[in-house]
C-alpha cells in the first residue's frame, strides 16, 4: 500500500502504539476518505496526553495547530502554544512594536480561552534563526512542559520562518530526549510528532490522519477571533479558510469537523514495521 493514500480517522491523538497497529486489511479499509467512520474510528484514549504546538508565528500556532491542542485539553490533557516570534511584522498599518504587543496579548487570551498556556521566544519576525541557541531554547521548553505530542510546521513551506521552525523543532526534540545533554530539566522523549495543515506549508503536505475535532470547533473559532488578523485584516481570510477547511476535512473524515495531520515518514515506517 502506498503511504500517501493511507488515512486514519481518530477521535483523539493520545493513543498508544497499538491503536496505530491496524492490520493490513484494516489499513486498506481506511484508504477511502469519506467512508463512514464507525468501524474505522480508533478508540478513545485511556488517558489524557499533553500537547505542544510550536509555530513560527502566533497565528500559525492557533489557526493551523490550535484544534488538536484544544481537543487534547478538552479531554483532560495539558496544552501549550509556543511561538518562536510574535509575528510583529504582519501588519502593513500598525508598527511592529505595537503589533507585536497585540499579537502577544491575543495569543495569551486565546490560550486562556482554550485552557492552555502561551509561550514566546520572540525571535525577530521574518528572521527566526536556525541556531543551536534556538534549538536549545525550544529543547528547554519541551523538557519543562514534557509533551507527549508536538504539532509543528511541515518543511514544505514558502515561508522561511516556517521552514526554520521545522528544523529547530526536529533538532530540539532530539536534544530534549538525549540523556547525555545536560540542561536544567531532565531529558524528555516526545511520544509523537505531527505536522499541521497550513496554507503556507502545502508543498508536499500529505495528511495521513483525520482528527475529529467537532467538540471543540466553536470554542477554537472564538479563540482565534481574538486575533486582529483572523477575519482577513492583513489580506488573508484565515477565518474563512481554516473554518471551511475543518468542514472539508470533516467530510473526508466522516465527521462534522476535522483537522488533517501528517506524520513524519520515520514515524509511519516505525508503525508499519510494528504490524
Ligand atoms: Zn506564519
Amino acid at each position: 500500500m502506498d503511504d500517501s493514500t493511507r488515512r486514519r480517522f481518530l477521535k483523539d491523538l493520545s493513543l498508544g502504539a497499538a491503536a496505530f497497529s491496524a492490520s493490513a486489511e484494516g489499513a486498506q479499509k481506511n484508504e477511502m476518505p469519506g467512508r463512514p467512520p464507525s468501524a474505522d474510528t480508533q478508540p478513545q484514549a485511556s488517558h489524557p496526553t499533553s500537547i505542544m504546538a510550536i509555530a513560527a508565528h502566533p497565528g500559525d500556532a492557533f489557526f493551523a495547530m490550535g484544534l488538536p491542542v484544544a481537543l487534547e485539553v478538552h479531554l483532560g490533557g495539558q496544552g501549550v502554544f509556543l511561538s518562536l516570534s510574535l509575528g510583529e511584522r504582519g501588519s502593513a498599518r500598525i508598527p511592529p512594536a505595537e503589533y507585536g504587543a497585540m499579537q502577544r496579548h491575543a495569543a495569551e487570551s486565546a490560550a486562556q480561552k482554550l485552557g492552555a498556556r502561551a509561550e514566546f521566544l520572540t525571535y525577530p519576525d521574518g528572521e527566526v534563526p536556525v541556531t543551536e541557541e534556538a534549538k536549545f531554547a525550544v529543547c528547554d521548553l519541551i523538557r519543562q512542559y514534557r509533551p507527549g505530542i508536538i504539532v509543528t510546521h511541515w518543511r514544505g513551506s514558502w515561508h522561511k520562518d516556517h521552514e526554520a521552525c521545522y528544523k529547530i523543532v526536529n533538532d530540539a526534540i532530539f536534544y530534549a530526549g538525549l540523556p547525555a545533554i545536560e540542561r536544567q530539566q531532565p531529558p524528555h522523549e516526545v511520544g509523537r510528532l505531527f505536522f499541521a495543515d497550513n496554507w503556507e506549508d502545502a508543498n508536499g503536505f500529505t495528511p495521513d490522519i483525520y482528527l475529529d475535532i467537532t467538540s471543540v470547533f466553536e470554542r477554537w473559532r472564538e479563540a482565534c477571533a481574538i486575533f486582529p488578523m483572523w477575519r482577513g485584516e492583513n489580506g488573508f481570510r484565515y477565518n474563512d479558510y481554516y473554518g471551511s477547511l475543518a468542514v472539508t476535512r470533516g467530510c473526508l473524515g466522516g465527521c462534522q469537523h476535522a483537522v488533517a495531520l501528517m506524520s513524519p515518514a520515520d514515524q509511519l515506517t516505525r508503525r508499519v514495521k510494528a504490524l
